[in-house]
């Protein structure tokens, strides 16, 4: 007997790969339809959000390598702790989260 349920199991998972600010947007953008989507799993995409502070700082969740990534905000200026540069996937999340938050 085959069921045919395969919809349920597709998931494509959203992973950084290059490190660039696109796939952070993406990332929010999906972690944040998730998020209204009332508890519609959300762990096959890589970074959610922990911490918001408006203006001051954000703490990112990386659901793959079960890391937290700060994101400082110096004057407005988003600054990754751990890549320690501009334009990283999670200054891409970041930015998002604060236009959108
Ligand atoms: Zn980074």
């Amino acid at each position: 007997m085959f069921t045919s349920e395969s919809n349920n199991n597709y998931f494509s998972t959203l992973e950084i790969r290059n490190n660039i600010l696109e796939e952070g947007r993406e990332c929010f953008t999906h972690w944040l339809s998730a998020e209204e989507g009332n508890g519609e799993r959300n762990n096959y995409i890589q970074l959610s959000l922990k911490i918001f502070e408006k203006d001051s700082r954000i703490l990112i969740h990386d659901n793959f390598h079960n890391i937290d990534i700060e994101v400082k905000f110096d004057n407005g200026v988003p600054v990754c702790i751990l890549c320690n540069t501009y334009d990283c996937a999670h200054i891409g999340f970041a930015v998002c989260a604060e236009q959108n938050l």
